[in-house]
């Protein structure tokens, strides 16, 4: 009988890249693989919840615990975490902490001996450390083929270099199909003159992937077949595309608490509430884990959500604090809204209230799982990007799989992206959950919906690849 296949996952410790790594083990656990996870101190305190969970189903899925370097760097005990990191300076310091994980991760995998290790994109110098000891090492970005094939494309070309100012729009070469954006939607660190600390990692983190073993994707082929092709016959990438991750915690459990529990209130409260309503009438509002917003936005989002006069589900990462008046809201919003709409504050059972019938649109900053999630559900959206790679999805919903409309934010800045006006708001609700292009965006997200399942169902392109996935590990170590 083969021996056991031991994979390790060692993703970045921010929720948008955790939560699917942990659902990676478990997809990899429920294939009888043994798999573990890699992560510091306060992020295994997070995700403990979800992981005994799985392995009280028999799932054999452990976590190994190391010590985050952050203080070494000069950062505040425990913020272990780049959402956690308030400032710019934080942030910088908080990837000079990741560079110093290279020598714990070298003592766990001397210990362990895995077979496989698969890496974050932002941990480069994991596959140096990893051939130490002949473990193949692959990476795991958290996005999607889209947004991998744009992104390289700029890299390379550098189209962004070339206009003559911010707002000079410009195409994207070597990609299937014409897709143009604008300097002020790309991250700083794709500058030519880059220096940060973040922007080093990115590069070597891009030139990493052709000397590693390959690529795992969080995506399917049927959802961007051109991109998916693109990236392995045109850039010559290895990849195995084995998602819509998150859609397999139907089956194996797990989408509901997920992440972080503080501030989760009742899940049940809120699916009650969406009970009452009818299909497609809520409008769902969330801008991921780390995104950060002025109260002065936040008040725009209420005015902008009242003026469509939709029924909505709006998560805020903020605390309600007794007796204390909140700034960012209008005066006498949350009376006026009464049974129309909901405001969470902290953190949202997304997959349960996506998946809901109630809910007929979503208001994403169109991160990878967030965007991924909207997809599965078959639910259109209102893209509002803010910043990491989230420009390029926008365009891959919009442009290429034409199930939302853009509400008009061109400005990367991390966490807080462009101000949106109320008005701009409130006419890409309506489009999306009454226009006359309703109908047709309904009906291409049913549809991507549907691919999505069967992607994943035995026989299905994701499942097949995920097969294909193992085997090419097995082989390699004649397992
Ligand atoms: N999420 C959630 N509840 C929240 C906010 C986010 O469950 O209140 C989950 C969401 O479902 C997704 C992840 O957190 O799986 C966010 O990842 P994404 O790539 O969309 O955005 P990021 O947080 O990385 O910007």
């Amino acid at each position: 009988m083969s021996r056991q296949l031991h994979i390790c996952f060692f993703p970045l410790m921010a929720q948008g890249h955790t939560i699917p790594a942990i659902n990676m083990a478990k997809l990899f656990a429920s294939r009888g693989l043994k798999t573990t996870i890699i992560t510091t101190p306060f992020n295994a305190d997070f995700h403990s919840k979800t992981i005994n969970d799985s392995q009280n189903t028999g799932l054999d899925i452990s976590t190994l615990v190391i010590k985050f370097p952050g203080v070494v760097a000069g950062m505040p005990e425990g913020c272990e975490s780049p959402d956690l990191a308030t400032t710019p300076e934080m942030v910088q310091k908080f990837y000079r902490a990741t560079t110093m994980l290279d020598k714990p991760l070298e003592n766990l995998l001397r210990e362990y001996k895995p077979h496989c290790l698969v890496a974050d994109v932002f941990f480069p110098w994991a596959t140096a450390v990893a051939a130490k000891f002949g473990i193949p090492r692959i990476v795991f970005h958290g996005t999607g083929f889209f947004s991998l094939c744009a992104s390289l494309s700029l890299l390379e070309y550098e189209p962004h270099e070339k206009v003559e100012s911010d707002s000079e729009p410009f195409v994207v070469p070597n990609l299937p199909v014409e897709v143009i954006l604008m300097r002020k939607q790309l991250p700083p660190y794709v500058r030519r003159n880059a220096q940060t600390e973040f922007a080093k990692v990115y590069r070597t983190g891009k030139e990493s992937e052709l000397g590693c073993f390959g690529v795992v994707v969080n995506s399917f082929y049927e959802l961007e077949p051109d991109y998916a092709d693109h990236y392995r016959m045109v850039l010559g990438r290895k990849a195995w595309h084995i998602g819509p991750i998150s859609l397999l915690m139907d089956k194996i459990g797990g989408k509901g608490k997920r992440g972080r529990s503080r501030g989760f209130g009742d899940e049940h409260e809120f699916l009650k509430w969406l009970d009452l309503k009818e299909a497609n009438s809520v409008v769902y509002i969330c801008f991921g884990s780390m995104s950060s917003f002025s109260d002065a936005q936040l008040m725009e989002i209420a005015m902008g959500l009242e003026a469509s006069g939709k029924q909505f589900i709006w998560v805020v990462k903020k605390e309600r604090k007794e007796g204390v008046r909140e700034e960012w809201l209008p005066e006498g919003f949350e009376k006026r809204m009464e049974g129309k709409g909901l405001i969470i504050r902290g953190w949202a059972p997304q997959v349960l209230i996506l998946e809901h019938e109630a809910v007929g649109g979503f208001v994403t900053h169109c991160g990878w799982n967030s965007t991924l999630e909207a997809v599965c559900a078959g639910v259109p959206m209102v893209t509002w990007p803010l910043f990491a790679e989230q420009f390029y999805n926008e365009k891959l919903v919009t442009q290429i799989l034409r199930i939302g409309v853009e509400v008009g934010a061109h400005k990367w800045e991390r966490l807080a992206g462009d101000f949106v006006k109320r008005e701009a708001l409130e006419k890409a609700v309506c489009r999306i959950m009454d226009g006359e292009e309703v109908e047709g965006m309904r009906a291409r997200a049913r549809a991507l919906s549907e691919m999505a399942s069967r992607a994943i169902e035995e026989g299905g392109s994701s499942f097949s690849n995920l097969d294909a996935f193992i085997e090419d590990v097995r082989q390699l170590h004649g397992a």
